[in-house]
């Protein structure tokens, strides 16, 4: 296309200012309340790291949708979250009440069963807050194509390669792959967090954010999930999404280089990025 692109990237200054302080008169109300949906049977891991790295990347209140098989796994592993149970045993299938919510994020386990389809496309007729997209409710998307119509303007979503690739479609090389996101991004008035080594944030209006934290410690099962809790999070507090996308990016990166100094890269696991967050 012929507008210019910019090209940033994220360092500690730049990440740094853009964090909102916390105001002494301030009370759980103040940070948001947050809505991840998650998990199915057999990977309610994922939706244990998601809630977990939500409430660490201080969110005031977050409430938790599963599958009835999670149901207990949930409360005595996240005792700050709330839940609320989904009439379907193993799937998301029900949309709960939405409205109360300030941000909403979806993916980490969900499958891909037709039920959770449903459901997603009632949650994208529905919801008027902020929304995330990550995992199999990427897939859903991509095997639905339909449903991007109906994204809401500013999204953020969080593919990996291959889930971008299904999104999107191939392409040849690195730079080859960032202007198809870009295109995706602007076509579709979301932001694309492209996950991998320095992760690219690519803007509505096509420009990109390089992060700068990081490690390859972070290829291992359930980083992306914990991704998904911080910036949930951030949305549900009041960031912009670019800025949550771009911030949250950052601090999921500088919290796995902080593992990876105490762990080593092979040894550390996603759990261990997750009690990295903050100090
Ligand atoms: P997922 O594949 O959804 O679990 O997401 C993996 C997460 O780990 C993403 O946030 C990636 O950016 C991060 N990650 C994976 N591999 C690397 C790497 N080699 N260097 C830095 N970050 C990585
Ligand atoms: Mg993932």
């Amino acid at each position: 296309s012929a507008t210019p692109t910019s090209y940033f990237y994220t360092d500690k200054s730049e990440a740094e200012c853009k964090i909102i302080p916390r105001k002494k008169f301030s009370h759980k109300g103040t940070f948001g309340h947050g809505l991840i949906l998650a998990g199915s049977h057999g990977k309610m891991g994922a939706a244990i790291l998601s809630g977990r790295a939500c409430l660490r990347s201080g969110i005031g209140l977050l409430s938790m949708h599963i599958p009835g098989c999670g149901y207990e796994i949930m409360q005595i592993s996240i005792p700050e979250a709330m839940v609320t149970v989904d009439p379907d045993h193993k799937h998301l299938s029900k949309l709960p009440q939405i409205e109360s919510y300030s941000a909403i994020g979806i993916g980490p386990g969900v499958g891909k069963e037709k039920v959770t389809v449903q459901l997603l496309a009632t949650l994208l007729k529905q919801i008027k807050t902020r929304l995330l997209i990550d995992a199999d409710a990427l897939n859903i998307l991509s095997e639905n194509p339909y449903l991007l119509d109906h994204l809401p303007e500013k999204t953020v979503l969080t593919p990996h390669p291959k889930e971008f690739q299904r999104l999107a479609g191939e392409s040849k090389n690195e730079y080859e792959r960032l202007e198809l996101a870009r295109d995706f991004a602007k076509k579709h008035k979301v932001i694309i967090c492209l996950k991998g080594a320095n992760t690219a944030v690519v803007l509505s209006n096509g420009d990109v954010h390089f992060n700068s934290t990081g490690n390859a410690g972070m290829a291992t099962g359930g980083t992306g999930d914990v991704l998904t809790g911080i910036i949930t999070s951030l949305l549900a507090q009041g960031y912009e999404p670019e800025d949550a996308a771009i911030l949250g990016v950052y601090q999921h990166g500088l919290a796995g280089d902080k593992a990876s100094e105490i762990k080593g890269q092979s040894a550390m696991i996603a759990s261990d990025v997750i009690d990295k967050l903050g100090w």
